[in-house]
């Protein structure tokens, strides 16, 4: 097969496969491919060292870079017309001590979720549903990356927009999708747009909705807090580690815990777990490259507005509120379920206590 088609194949095969990125890295042995698949990276080829170099140029080429440069990272972009795939792929390459290391960034899923995508349990989508039906207050998701805050946000919008004709600005960094009707901007660090600038501005916009890609200052989370106390609804995502982590960390931010009280809605923190493939239920087949697992499914634990939230935000002595579900029962109800396995529960979770 010819270079520019065993890449054109090779880009067609992931997105078939529903792989979010492609890392091609060069070692003394030659070319290893692997896919993200569902949030693990799988290797599905390795290549010679000579036909790896071939494949290497001709993604640089394709994403209009420096086909000569290998030795400074460079960041591209390939057009779909390019890749014969359905959309753009984003394309960074990294220098390594072995040779150049390239991750190709498929944005994957044309269309934007809606809450039904997403598999969370009638009772999580009622919870936030009810949350997002309200004129105003703060709505904090939290979860590493790759937890899925992404998805959630965009089917928020999505019925926020479609259902509920709200005006809704955004402010994300980067922009993943773009959503019909929400008035979307990214940050730009290096010019000065960042997260807290741009929430300053956005509010004299005249929002009904402002979303906050990321509260990561004092400044961003005092905006937040102010913008959801003035009529606004509020959506944005802190790292917390959990949802008491993230009252913390918004303590931290902003001291006013009286705002703070008044403003909370909803906290959100949530994970991932890959799902057994459907087609074999995990007994591994080639639909799933023999990985098992195909999709997935968020557990998730969260706290919703009431006087034992709004005390302890307000009394640092008041007792912590309890949370309705734990993330760890909610992954041993799946795992029940026979929906995943219990190393898929401790890869994410970790290893219960003993
Ligand atoms: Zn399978």
């Amino acid at each position: 097969m010819d270079i520019p088609s065993l890449v054109s194949e090779l880009l067609q095969n992931a997105e078939r496969h529903r792989a979010s990125d492609i890392h091609l890295h060069q070692t003394p042995q030659g070319l290893s491919i692997s896919f993200r698949l569902d949030g693990l990276l799988t290797e599905v080829k390795t290549l010679d060292l000579e036909t790896g170099e071939r494949v290497i140029g001709r993604i640089k080429y394709l994403a209009r870079l420096k086909t000569y440069q290998s030795s400074l990272p460079q960041d591209g972009r390939i057009e779909k017309a390019a890749s014969g795939t359905s959309q753009d792929i984003r394309v960074s390459t990294y220098p390594t001590v072995t040779g150049e290391k390239l991750v190709l960034r498929l944005f994957s899923g044309l269309s934007t979720p809606v809450f039904e995508e997403l598999h969370f349990k009638p009772s999580v989508t009622e919870t936030l549903l009810q949350a997002l039906r309200q004129p105003s207050g703060l709505i904090l998701l939290t979860g590493p990356a790759g937890s899925g805050k992404t998805s959630t946000i965009y089917a928020s919008l999505s019925f926020l927009s479609k259902n509920l004709k709200k005006q809704i600005v955004t402010i994300e960094d980067p922009v993943e999708q773009v959503i019909p009707g929400v008035t979307q901007t990214e940050v730009k660090e290096l010019l000065g747009l960042t997260f807290a600038s741009a929430a300053k501005h956005v509010l004299r916009q005249d929002p009904e909705v402002l979303v906050i890609g990321e509260i990561r200052d004092e400044e961003t989370a005092r905006t937040a807090v102010r913008a959801a106390l003035t009529g606004h609804l509020v959506i944005a995502t802190l790292h917390g580690g959990s949802c008491h982590g993230v009252i913390e960390r918004l303590l931290n931010f902003d001291p006013d815990r009286h705002a703070i009280s008044q403003s909370l809605l909803l906290i959100i923190n949530q994970r991932l777990l890959r799902s057994f493939c459907p087609h074999c239920h995990g007994s591994k087949c080639e639909r799933c490259l023999h990985t098992g697992y195909l999709g997935r499914i968020p557990i998730v634990e969260l706290l919703h507005k009431s006087e034992s939230l709004a005390r302890y935000v307000q009394d640092r002595n008041a007792p912590i509120p309890e949370l309705k579900q734990t993330l760890l029962k909610a992954g041993q109800d799946l795992v029940s379920q026979n929906k995943t396995s219990s190393v898929e529960l401790s890869r994410v979770m970790g290893d219960p206590p003993q």
